[in-house]
């Protein structure tokens, strides 16, 4: 939690403070509910959320009694973390499943999709380190064949953090990288096979070939337990339009929000969770290989309030 806090330090300014000043005027306004939902959108939380929220605090009837800065904080720590949902399943499905029906044990896959940039090969990496470091066996297979160095980069990580890398030549069908990762994986036994995927946007019906071919071909021996998006926090509302492409094309199960280090825009936490209904389950801090870490409302929502 010290460590959100200070990572997320530069969003204090806007959201936190600016909003604490508003609410505690002595007259709320119409003017000022105009200024918190201006406030809240340039957060980017988003319209529909911050007229969400705006009308929450409005009808809030301990909002109209005298209030301080505490109480002011109390209440929007509130609504805030209402409107992340706490309640959401925020769990990474894992783990090995095991023998049943006949069929032999195999390990949980996750494939991690996102467009190129926004930190995709090192989140996966990442991933690998922290359940490497819970005790997982991992495998990671390097389906972004269009760039040597994305294949390069993820086995790196793989020799770091003792995962086996599977990675196909140069130009190579990704579903082929991803077939041979899960076959792999599923003979050395391990419990988890992270697959990471090449992200090119230029075309929407390219783009969805590849990834759909990527998740059924994984699919053919056994099933894909996660699809994490990886959404860059700095970009802002343009994730959100990143966002929409992908879910179109693949179930998303969780969404990875990277560079949340480096914006004053936590917001954007609540918008893409709106916009896709999807959690969000594990936030990026940093490029550290320690700079990974489960999403958690309450210490997410108290770092932007402090
Ligand atoms: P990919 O093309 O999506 O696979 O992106 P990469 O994993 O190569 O990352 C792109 C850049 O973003 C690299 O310089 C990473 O170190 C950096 N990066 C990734 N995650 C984070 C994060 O959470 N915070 C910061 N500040 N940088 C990050």
């Amino acid at each position: 939690l010290v460590r959100l806090r200070s990572r997320l330090s530069r969003s204090q300014g806007t959201l936190g403070q600016g909003l604490l000043k508003l609410l505690s005027r002595d007259k709320l306004d119409e003017a000022t509910w105009e200024e918190i939902e201006d406030t809240l959108i340039a957060a980017d939380l988003g319209v529909g959320p911050a007229t969400e929220l705006v009308g929450r605090l409005r009808t809030n009837t301990r909002v109209q009694g005298s209030r301080t800065v505490d109480e002011a904080r109390a209440l929007l720590r509130e609504e805030l973390i209402a409107l992340i949902d706490p309640t959401l399943d925020r769990s990474l499905k894992v783990a090995k499943h095991p023998a049943a029906d006949g069929a032999p044990e195999r390990p949980a896959v996750a494939m991690v999709v996102g467009v190129n940039g926004t930190g995709k090969t090192t989140t996966t990496g990442k991933l690998a380190r922290v359940l490497v470091a819970d005790g997982y066996t991992v495998v990671l297979g390097a389906a972004d064949t269009f760039r040597a160095a994305a294949a390069d980069q993820l086995q790196t990580w793989g020799q770091r953090v003792g995962a086996y890398t599977v990675r196909g030549a140069e130009g190579a069908d990704p579903a082929s990288v991803a077939f041979e990762a899960v076959k792999e994986g599923t003979g050395m036994g391990v419990d988890t096979v992270l697959i990471d995927t090449a992200g090119r946007l230029h075309t929407k019906t390219g783009l969805m070939d590849e990834l759909g071919k990527v998740k059924r071909v994984a699919e053919k021996q056994g099933t894909v337990d996660e699809v994490l998006l990886v959404l860059d926090a700095t970009t802002g509302q343009n994730g959100l339009v990143q966002a929409r492409v992908f879910a179109e094309v693949v179930d998303v199960t969780g969404i990875v929000l990277t560079k949340l280090d480096g914006t004053a825009k936590g917001g954007i936490v609540v918008a893409v969770q709106k916009e896709l209904g999807v959690p969000v389950k594990l936030v990026g801090l940093g490029e550290g290989p320690d700079d990974l870490a489960p999403f958690d409302p309450e210490a997410f929502v108290d770092a932007l309030l402090q």
